[in-house]
């Protein structure tokens, strides 16, 4: 642990903590901060829990410590890459130009590493509900959580096959799952058409009927205990002996303590962070939205073959998966929306036309593992950024462990395998 100033020491600084983006990460970092006691100011140009935290699939998934890592990706990746039927797409200019991503994510595709991966994950989602629950306590949004288990189905048996191991992973990890046959699936969800083979049934997941309503009230909550909200982006920051300077887009100058960067998958876009040395990638994810389907399920399913979950929201039934490797700002593909629509009505009947196509990008490291922890540069930056399929399960737990890190406390659960110098050589 590094050693610093304490930091109420330092009396010209404006705020104990600023944050730079407001997704589940941020917000969850400010309201766990301030409800601390910490001078907090959180910073975002778009609206909180606008930018990808809304889009997603919407699960609290304590389930998924399998990384997309995997070996098989050597053996199914021609045939994942060339097929009209995929839920992952790849732009070979795009993966070329970004050697460092790509090569350290097949070379994290080793069995080895997917196992070091996979126990690392499996242990950090066991401390979900200890980040996530107060914060839904304080935010009184108890109404936009639902504790209907979570469902994922096979269409096929080679399919369900080659899953064996990374099930039998998430045993070993401690997930609690049934298997069900295709009879017990029908009978949770009785309007699922297309083939299956068999499910598992993950008993006491939630979902999020709304992610950002649950940020927006976390935000709000987060201002009665005093808290500040400025909506403009941070273009860098300066730290040095007494604290950090933040710049805004504004030419606003602001003084802090402390500086946590938590903008997503933008994070390596702020200057004198030190994490524009990191080789934070982005999967690149859509959804579409049926808004009068709801009800046609009770839980999220996730197809496995196909790659996307159908999640029963506020707003409608919204398809929400695959995972596009390409530049941050690369133009919104619709072949991936073509896909999600195509497969959703071998899922279901009766849907009509999508209201809403959706594009978000997944904060994701070459190793799956999000970077949690004291930049290089200096003790007055901490990150917590990089949470790739699950930041919406783990944003409330990375607040948490950043909140100790700002007070320099010990995190309350072990982060050693997130270091950011863990990419050092
Ligand atoms: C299709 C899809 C399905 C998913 N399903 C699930 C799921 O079921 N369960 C789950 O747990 N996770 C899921 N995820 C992953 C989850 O959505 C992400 O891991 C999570 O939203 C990341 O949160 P974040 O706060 O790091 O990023 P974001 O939500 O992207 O927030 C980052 C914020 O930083 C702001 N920002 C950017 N640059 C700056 C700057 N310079 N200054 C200030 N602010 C800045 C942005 O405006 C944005 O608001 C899914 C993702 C996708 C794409």
């Amino acid at each position: 642990m590094p050693t610093t100033s304490p930091i109420n020491a330092t009396t010209e600084n404006d705020f104990d903590l600023i944050v730079a983006g407001a997704g589940m990460v941020g917000m969850s970092t400010a309201l766990w901060a301030q409800k601390e006691g910490l001078k907090t100011l959180i910073c975002d140009p778009n609206p909180p829990g606008s930018g990808t935290t809304s889009g997603s699939a919407c699960t609290i998934a304590t389930y998924a410590c399998i990384p997309v890592n995997s070996p098989s990706i050597f053996t199914t990746l021609p045939h994942l890459l060339t097929s009209r039927d995929s839920p992952l797409s790849f732009n070979i200019r795009h993966g070329l130009k970004n050697p460092r991503w790509t090569l350290g994510f097949l070379n994290n595709c080793r069995s080895s590493r997917v196992q070091h991966i996979s126990q690392a994950l499996g242990k950090f989602l066991t401390h979900t509900d200890s980040g996530l629950d107060p914060l839904i306590k304080e935010a009184n949004a108890e109404d936009l959580v639902i504790s209907n288990d979570c469902l994922y189905v096979w269409s096929s048996q080679a399919a369900f096959k080659s899953a064996r191991e990374s099930n039998a992973v998430r045993a070993a990890q401690g997930v609690l799952f049934d298997e069900l046959t295709p009879e017990e699936v029908r009978q949770l969800e009785p309007n699922l058409q297309q083939p299956i083979h068999c499910g598992l049934h993950f008993k006491g997941a939630r979902h999020i009927t709304s992610p950002q309503e649950l940020v927006s009230r976390m935000q709000k909550r987060f201002e009665q205990l005093g808290g500040k909200v400025l909506p403009h982006s941070v273009r860098s920051c300066q730290p040095d002996t007494n604290g950090v300077t933040a710049y805004l887009d504004d030419s606003t100058e602001i003084r802090g303590a402390r500086f946590a960067l938590t903008a997503g998958a933008r994070s390596g876009q702020i200057k004198g962070t030190g994490a524009e040395q990191l080789p934070l990638g982005t999967e690149r994810g859509y959804h579409i939205l049926y808004p009068d389907h709801a009800d046609l399920i009770s839980r999220p399913v996730g197809w496995a073959e196909a790659g996307f979950y159908a999640t029963p929201m506020a707003d409608g039934l919204r398809i929400a998966g695959t995972v596009e490797i390409n530049a941050i700002d690369a133009a919104f593909n619709t072949t991936c929306t073509d896909y999600l629509q195509r497969k959703s009505k071998e899922m279901f009947t009766g849907l009509g036309a999508p209201s809403e196509k959706w594009l978000g990008h997944r904060p994701t490291m070459p190793d799956s593992l999000p970077v949690i922890g004291y930049s290089k540069t200096s003790h007055r930056i901490i990150y917590a950024f990089g949470h790739q399929h699950i930041g919406l399960t783990l944003g409330g737990v990375s607040g948490k462990i950043v909140t100790d890190l700002a007070q320099d406390r010990q995190p309350y659960c072990d982060i050693t395998n997130f270091a950011p110098n863990r990419f050092s050589g």
